[in-house]
């Protein structure tokens, strides 16, 4: 079996940062140790990792390539979306399956696990649920033997997501006897709905903001927390845009509820002011929207104490054009971010390596039971393993910009400049470009 040897990195293993060798053997993490003691032949690779940080590969727990809404579609596919992925050190994706309206919900899973043949990194799947009715129950009961171990509701979106409160109480139920996570995209419908209406005939780009009100994602999050008590499930609060819900989330926890959250860049470093200010809005228009100044600062800290648990995209390839213009149906919301995941993260200020590591690799294999398999630089875990060194990264649509043509945080600073990406030990990325063979992405049955 091919054995490779990661010397003189300091490397993030589990919660602590150590100046050590890795021996990778086939798939797996083998040992951490002095090289001296692997019994190197001569035909084993020993890569240089002077002056490296040597770094979990990221999992990217809330991703959608290839998207169809029903209403927007996004033009990437498979291989396109996880090359992006794998530049940015996502080694595993967590996507979704998304039904249309009455589709059986197995043949869902099956489409897109064919959509993913060609991916190049490893993937599981949330199940969205559109209704309570008894076909979908009995799905959700049968999720785990199809490998899936969440689901995706959402308290808004009429009339192909919505639910209400007796639809998500029945799918909770459901989800609470077979032990799987709930994400749920929590904002009340009723207010986004008041709202987006009274500021219509204003411009989109700028009021957008306003239409889609912090209080909608509180109000949502806090019924939906009720609901976990009530049911037993185990939630997930879907990209915390406002303080305010880390807040609801945090108090929840002190009572003992099993309520997760997870936030993305875009929440922690971007708000209002550019809708308002930048000469660019079009880069700015997502769901939930961007919030005030001092809930980037809240969430920063919110996750530097460990009041949000997990980072993820949210990446959606919608084009720069798309975005300007819009397509059939009005300007789609939803930002790429595979590029940015890594070093905007990275970049908050007091973030160490370790608890970046906790927040993009180990919580996200924990809560969707991908650990002891995915999440940390640990003896036999998979190899799935970043490179990078320690150095400012300026944003550039050029550099981070992938299919969509352009990122939203151009412009900022983010840390960490990725050398080497290794999946199940083999090397996606070589010395910054891509190197890997299209379609060794493994379902991540769990
Ligand atoms: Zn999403």
């Amino acid at each position: 079996m091919k054995r490779m040897c990661l010397k003189g990195g300091h490397v993030v293993a589990g919660d602590v940062l150590l100046s050590t060798d890795v021996l990778v053997v086939g798939e797996k993490i083998a040992a951490l140790g002095d090289s001296a003691s692997f019994g190197l032949g001569a035909d084993d690779e020993v890569v240089d990792c002077t002056g490296c940080v040597v770094f979990p590969g990221v999992i990217d727990a809330h991703c959608h390539i290839a998207l169809d809404t029903g209403v927007f579609a996004t033009g990437d596919d498979w291989l396109v979306g996880t090359s992006e992925a794998a530049q940015g050190g996502i080694t595993s994706v967590v996507d979704f399956v998304g039904p249309q309206p009455g589709e059986d919900l197995h043949h869902a899973l099956d489409a897109r696990l064919a959509q993913a043949e060609t991916g190049i990194v490893d993937h599981a799947f949330h199940l969205t649920a559109l209704d309570a009715r008894p076909e979908t129950l009995c799905s959700i009961s049968r999720c785990r033997e199809w490998g899936i171990s969440s689901l995706k509701i959402y308290t808004t979106y009429r009339p192909n997501y919505y639910l209400d409160d007796e639809a998500i109480v029945s799918i909770l139920e459901r989800a609470s006897d077979s032990d799987l996570a709930v994400l749920v995209h929590c904002e009340n419908d009723a207010v986004v709905t008041h709202e987006t209406a009274r500021h219509r005939g204003e411009d989109l780009y700028r009021s957008y903001p306003a239409m889609r009100p912090s209080l909608a994602e509180v109000e949502a999050a806090r019924r939906v927390i009720a609901l976990s008590e009530y049911t037993g499930a185990r939630v997930v609060i879907a990209h915390n845009s406002a303080v305010e819900t880390a807040r609801v989330v945090a108090q929840a926890r002190s009572r003992g509820i099993r309520v997760f959250n997870e936030t993305a860049p875009q929440y922690l470093f971007l708000s209002a002011r550019d809708n308002r200010e930048s000469p660019e809005p079009w880069r700015y228009i997502l769901q939930p929207p961007l919030r005030a100044a001092e809930d980037n600062e809240g969430l920063q800290a919110s996750l530097l104490f460990g009041a949000v648990d997990m980072v993820i995209t949210d990446h959606c390839a919608y084009t720069r054009e798309e975005k300007i213009h819009g397509m059939a149906g009005g300007v789609p919301g939803g930002l790429p971010g595979f590029a940015t995941l890594l070093p905007m993260t990275a970049s908050v200020p007091g973030m160490t390596w370790t608890k970046l590591a906790r927040v993009l690799c180990q919580n996200p294999a924990r809560i969707y039971g991908l650990w002891p398999r995915k999440g940390a630089i640990i003896p036999g875990f998979d190899a799935d393993i970043v490179v990078l060194r320690d150095e400012p990264v300026e944003i550039i649509d050029a550099r981070h910009g992938g299919f969509a043509g352009y990122s939203p945080f151009v412009g900022h600073l983010g840390r960490g400049r990725i050398d080497r990406v290794y999946r199940r030990g083999e090397c996606l990325v070589c010395d910054g470009k891509l190197a890997a063979h299209p379609g060794r992405g493994e379902y991540l049955r769990v």
